[in-house]
C-alpha cells in the first residue's frame, strides 16, 4: 500500500465514520440528506430533492447525446418506531429487516421532541425463569429506556416516533472499520469519492448520482427517482455479505475482496461485462456475485421502470449486516469507487457496441 492508498482510506473513513453517525431511518432521512447533500453539491451541476426524499445530483456529461447514467446508493437505515408508552418506557416496533438479537443493550436514540438518550432495557437474567434463559428475546420482552418519568416523557415522545441505534464508527486492525449503517453509508461513500475522481475525468454520458431513501422497507426511492430520472443505464451501489464463522462460500465473499460484481437475471450482462473488462484492464480486485433471484437492492426496482432498464450492481462486502456492528474493509470502498467511475468513463454512446462474446 502506499502512502496514497493511506491518505485515501482515512479520507473514506472520516466521510464514512460522518455518515453513519448520522441518523437517517427508512421514513426519516432528512438529517442524513442533509449531511450527504453538503459532500454531493460541490460534485454536481445540480442538486434536486423529489417528492419522496431522494437527493439527485446531476452531473452532465462532454456528449450531446443526453446519454443518462443513474447511479443509485440508497441512504436509509433500518430502525425503530415508538408503538407505546408503558409506565415510563418506551415500546417499539422494528423499521426493515431489524436483528432482534442484536438489540438488547444497544444505545439508541429516540427522536421525539427533542433527540433523547435511551437504551435497550431487557430483564436480567436473574429475574429470568430456568425456562426463559438461554431463550432469545422476542420483542415483547425488549423496551427502551430513556430514564424519564412517565409523564415528561409523554411530553417529550409520540407514537410514530422514529428511533435510530447510536453508536461511534471506529477503526479495526487491518485497513477494517467498525459502525452502524454502513449498509449503505459504504455506498454513499462510495458514490461520492467516484464522483471526487470524475472531477478531472471527461465523461460522454450525464450522470445522475441518486442518494436514495427507503430502501430498506421495500427499494421505494429507487423506484420513483428511476421513473423520474428515465435513465439509459441504471447502476445500483449496496453491500454483501462478507465471509464469516458460520457463513459459507456459497453465501459469503472474501473480506477485502475488491467490489462484488453482480451476475443474474436482475442484471444486465452486457452492463456486467463492461464493469468486468473495466475492472481486468485497470488491475482492480473484484469479485463475482451470483444472485440467482431479487438481489434486494435499487437494481431490483431501476431494472423494471419505464420500458425496461439495463441495470448493473456493485456490492462491497461488510460483516454482520443488519446489526450496530458491521465492519467494512476500507480498502474497498476505495476499488469500488474506482470501478464506477472508470466504468461510467466507458460507457459508448451506442450499448450495442459491447455486444456479449458470440454475439453481432
Ligand atoms: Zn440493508
Amino acid at each position: 500500500m502506499n502512502s496514497d492508498d493511506k491518505s485515501s482510506e482515512s479520507d473514506s473513513f472520516s466521510l464514512l465514520k460522518e455518515l453513519s453517525e448520522t441518523p437517517g431511518v427508512s421514513g426519516q432521512e432528512d438529517r442524513i440528506r442533509a449531511r450527504v447533500s453538503d459532500h454531493l453539491a460541490p460534485l454536481v451541476d445540480e442538486l434536486h430533492t423529489d417528492t419522496l426524499g431522494n437527493l439527485t445530483g446531476l452531473k452532465r456529461g462532454s456528449s450531446s447525446s443526453g446519454k443518462r447514467v443513474m447511479v443509485a446508493a440508497h441512504m436509509d437505515e433500518i430502525g425503530l418506531i415508538v408503538t407505546r408508552l408503558e409506565k415510563g418506557f418506551v415500546r417499539f416496533a422494528p423499521v426493515g429487516g431489524v436483528d432482534l438479537g442484536a438489540l438488547p443493550a444497544q444505545e439508541v436514540t429516540v427522536h421525539g421532541r427533542s433527540d433523547l438518550p435511551g437504551l435497550i432495557a431487557s430483564r436480567p437474567p436473574h429475574v429470568l425463569s430456568q425456562e426463559e434463559r438461554g431463550k432469545p428475546f422476542a420483542q415483547a420482552d425488549l423496551f427502551i429506556d430513556v430514564g424519564l418519568a412517565e409523564d415528561r416523557l409523554a411530553e417529550l415522545v409520540s407514537v410514530g416516533d422514529f428511533i435510530s441505534v447510536r453508536r461511534s464508527a471506529d477503526r479495526l486492525g487491518n485497513g477494517q472499520a467498525t459502525g452502524k449503517a454502513f449498509d449503505n453509508r459504504v455506498s454513499v461513500v462510495v458514490l461520492l469519492q467516484a464522483l471526487r475522481i470524475l472531477q478531472g475525468r471527461s465523461h460522454a454520458w450525464d450522470i445522475f448520482a441518486v442518494v436514495t431513501v427507503q430502501e430498506e422497507i421495500g427499494l421505494r426511492g429507487a423506484k420513483t427517482a428511476a421513473f423520474q430520472v428515465a435513465p439509459d443505464v441504471g447502476i445500483a451501489l449496496d453491500v454483501t455479505y462478507a465471509e464469516q464463522p458460520g457463513a459459507t462460500p456459497e453465501e459469503s465473499l472474501a473480506m477485502g475482496s475488491g467490489p462484488a460484481i453482480g451476475l443474474g437475471p436482475n442484471l444486465h450482462p452486457v452492463l456486467r461485462k463492461l464493469l468486468v473488462e473495466t475492472a481486468e484492464r485497470d488491475e482492480i480486485p473484484y469479485t463475482n456475485e451470483v444472485l440467482p433471484g431479487n438481489s434486494g437492492t435499487d437494481a431490483w426496482a431501476m431494472q423494471v421502470s419505464q420500458s425496461g432498464i439495463p441495470t448493473a450492481l456493485i456490492s462491497v462486502p461488510i460483516r454482520n449486516m443488519h446489526t450496530p456492528a458491521e465492519t467494512v474493509a476500507l480498502k474497498d470502498i476505495e476499488r469500488s469507487a474506482r470501478l464506477l467511475a472508470e466504468t461510467i468513463c466507458e460507457l459508448p454512446d451506442d450499448l450495442t457496441a459491447l455486444a456479449l462474446d458470440g454475439e453481432a
